[in-house]
């Protein structure tokens, strides 16, 4: 369902008012955790005025520490319809599990399955039966034929709104959180007809490279990028060093709309 050869058009997936696919270069934004209202709609606003098409925020956090902040959950879900209304950007949150999903889908436009959950086929079936558009990233040891076979699972229920998106997996390099890998976009774009963007700042885990792979993403042929932005890193609950402040994102913002243009 999701090869290229089945299906020659590249797709387009609608998400609240915003589609992803080609000519329109989505860019999604916003914090890795929903930390309080206040910080989401801060962000949220800021985001929008810079040129986001779509706000992320988790509100279910598969953290690596069980003593980690773990998420606002069904609290963070209403902050981000509360910020979608007012701002009218589309929304996305991470589920991962069956009562998150099902708590994710009242509130949010687009369900993300995180690179810890891209082998939970249950979870993958029950999004798929949910017909709820779905980011699906790539698992941090995925192969790509893997990673497909996982957005089968998703589509073989019923459900063709389907994004991936990767992320970056592991290497031996220890100077990045991950290795990104952006020879997965052009693979992905031959074999597939699903739309695919790129996540720079859980693929580095470090601020100041999330600009140069972003834009790199964008030259690769991606249809959008991922960012994590966020009103006050240094304080933030989760994955602060990664995150770009509101005026980091503002700049890469104008510059990859500048780009979109050229092309
Ligand atoms: C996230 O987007 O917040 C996240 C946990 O990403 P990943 O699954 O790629 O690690
Ligand atoms: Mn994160």
């Amino acid at each position: 369902l999701s090869n290229r050869k089945f299906h020659p058009e590249p797709s387009i997936v609608k998400v609240g008012n915003t589609e992803i696919g080609p000519n329109n270069l989505t860019i999604m934004a916003g914090p890795c955790a929903i930390e309080s209202e206040e910080q989401l709609m801060t962000i949220a606003r800021a985001v929008k005025k810079s040129g986001a098409t779509i706000l992320r925020g988790g509100a279910y956090k598969p953290r690596t520490s069980p003593y980690s902040f773990q998420g606002l959950e069904e609290e963070g879900l209403r902050y981000m319809k509360e910020a979608s209304e007012e701002t009218g950007l589309a929304t996305i949150c991470e589920v991962i599990s069956t009562s998150s999903l099902e708590a994710a889908i009242k509130y949010v436009d687009m369900v993300q399955v995180g690179a810890r959950n891209m082998q939970n086929f249950q979870l993958l079936r029950e999004v798929g039966r949910s017909g709820h558009p779905v980011l699906l990233k790539r698992g941090m040891a995925a192969t790509i034929d893997e990673w497909l076979n996982a957005a089968e699972y998703i589509m073989a229920e019923g459900n063709p709104n389907v994004v991936l998106c990767e992320r970056g997996i592991r290497t031996y390099e220890t100077a990045t959180r991950n290795t990104l890998d952006i020879s997965a976009v052009p693979v992905i774009r031959s074999k597939s007809h699903l739309p695919i963007i790129v996540d720079p700042s859980h693929a580095t885990g470090v601020r100041a490279y999330v600009a140069p792979l972003a834009k790199c993403a964008i030259a690769a042929g991606a249809d959008g990028i991922m960012v994590e932005t966020h009103n006050n890193p240094a304080c933030a609950l989760s994955d602060g060093p990664q995150s770009l402040t509101l005026p980091q994102f503002d700049e890469l913002a104008k510059m990859l709309d500048a780009y979109a243009k050229l092309e």
